[in-house]
């Protein structure tokens, strides 16, 4: 797509000039002429009275997007487990694909994991395409690239999602650039156009403090990376066809620039946010690196782990695995305890989702009492003291009665 002068009409008013956000316009000769740097953003086709400025239709680079059909995910899994955002995204491709009325399909690669593509079936995929071949038995950019690229360019399906993890922030450019088509990154919101069928993908942008959303108008798939943690997971049924198709592909070691001798896992124990049930979370109101003891000490009593703010993280009182928010992770536990955070849009829209929101801050106007489900007004440092202590009376109470029944 490109922009137009249409000279005949166009009576040098300058107004377009004025409002091209990007200085793309140059008037010459009394007309406009549009420079190199444009980027179709529209704006001076409204601003023209006189019509004289066009979306050039014409240009299109685009394919033929009509040939493209099918919901597709990225199954991606670590020694034969699927991970918790592939299961997430294949809630989310049910919904899309049912909305679209085409087939999920789930897409496998690795070693020997015949296990794994039955048990997505099992997860809602109508369909698992499963690639098993050794060189796939560990990820690498190359080898993962050229396979579903090569899937991809052959089954043409609409849409494609793939987890924001690590492995997927690394998979997702490649494939969108070798096949010519748009990513959007971290999204935390899908849906499906009821106008044109086409995918809406929504995500923070501009530090969090709006949410953009994206479409990818003339080129398929419609790419997406969605962060683990925001969507629902699929629901697994034991009684749940589909079909698996197992593949063979074109892959040598030549194909692999990377060789991956050995992987040597975190001596650190993984902090798992996003499948806990219980959070208790502290902010920079804890007040130093000692204070995490006392929320430690919560999160033990509940059965929880601890979570923290940026501001926190920033500090140095806890390390960034522990940070919720945009650039930390996004959960939505059961119980989501909030000490000493202020309630910035940037942690929201890591934790908001959870079913129940307590805040405890000492301030009764932090923005986090909006989002809490209960809000305590006071100091931490007495606050939770008395809690634990309520619950460990809770505790002897229930000991009470079951020596009591007895
Ligand atoms: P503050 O805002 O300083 O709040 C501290 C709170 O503690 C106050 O409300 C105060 O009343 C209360 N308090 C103080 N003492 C006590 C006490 N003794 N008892 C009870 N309450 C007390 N932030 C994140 O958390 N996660 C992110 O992922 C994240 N990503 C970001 C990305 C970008 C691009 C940007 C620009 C910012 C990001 N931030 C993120 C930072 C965010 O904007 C806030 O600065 C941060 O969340 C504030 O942390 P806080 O609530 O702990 O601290
Ligand atoms: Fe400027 Fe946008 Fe018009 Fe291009 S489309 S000339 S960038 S206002
Ligand atoms: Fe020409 Fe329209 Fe630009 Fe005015 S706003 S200079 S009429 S193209």
């Amino acid at each position: 797509m490109a922009i137009r002068v249409i000279n005949e009409k166009c009576i040098g008013c300058g107004m377009c000039v004025k409002t091209c956000p990007f200085d793309a316009i140059d008037m010459i000769n009394k007309k406009a002429v549009i420079k190199d740097n444009c980027t179709v953003c529209g704006a001076c086709v409204d601003a023209c009275p006189v019509d004289a400025i066009v979306k050039d239709e014409s240009k299109r680079q685009g394919m033929d997007i009509s040939k493209y059909e099918g919901v597709w995910v990225f199954a991606e899994q670590r020694d034969g487990e699927v991970l918790n955002v592939a299961i997430e995204l294949l809630g989310e491709g049910r919904k899309l694909a049912d909305k679209r009325g085409v087939e999920l399909t789930a897409v496998l690669l690795g070693k020997g994991i015949d296990n794994v593509a039955e048990e997505l079936v099992k997860y809602g995929a109508d369909k698992v395409l499963y690639v098993d071949n050794e060189l796939l038995e560990v990820y690498t950019t190359d080898g993962y690239t050229k396979v579903i690229s090569e899937l991809i360019n052959d089954r043409k399906p609409e849409i494609m999602l793939i987890g924001a993890t690590t492995i997927g922030r690394d998979l997702g450019p490649r494939l969108s650039a070798r096949l010519g088509t748009g990513l959007t990154a971290d999204c935390t919101r899908l849906e499906i156009d009821e106008e044109d069928g086409k995918l809406l993908q929504t995500r923070p942008a501009f530090g969090g403090n709006l949410m953009a959303t994206i479409i990818t108008p003339d080129h398929r798939p419609q790419m997406s990376t969605v962060r683990p943690g925001v969507m629902e997971k699929a629901h697994y049924n034991e009684d749940a066809n589909g079909k698996v198709e197992t593949l063979a592909v074109d892959l040598t070691e030549a194909d692999i620039k990377a060789k991956v001798e050995e992987c040597i896992k975190s001596e650190k124990e993984e902090v798992a946010l996003e499948e806990a049930p219980i959070i208790v979370a502290g902010g920079r109101g804890v007040g130093n690196e000692k204070g995490f003891e006392v929320i430690e000490k919560l999160a033990h009593k509940l059965g929880g782990v601890v979570g923290s703010s940026r501001a926190a993280v920033d500090a140095g009182w806890i390390e960034h695995p522990h940070q919720v928010g945009q650039t930390g992770k996004t959960v939505r536990p059961k119980l989501y305890i909030a000490c000493g955070i202020s309630g910035a849009i940037q942690h929201l829209a890591g934790m908001q989702s959870s079913d129940c929101i307590v805040a405890i801050n000492k301030n009764a106007d932090a923005p986090i009492f909006k989002v809490a489900d209960y809000g305590i007004v006071g100091d931490l440092y007495e606050v939770i003291p008395a809690l634990i202590e309520a619950l460990d009376k809770v505790d002897d109470i229930m000991e009470a009665f079951k020596a009591a029944s007895k």
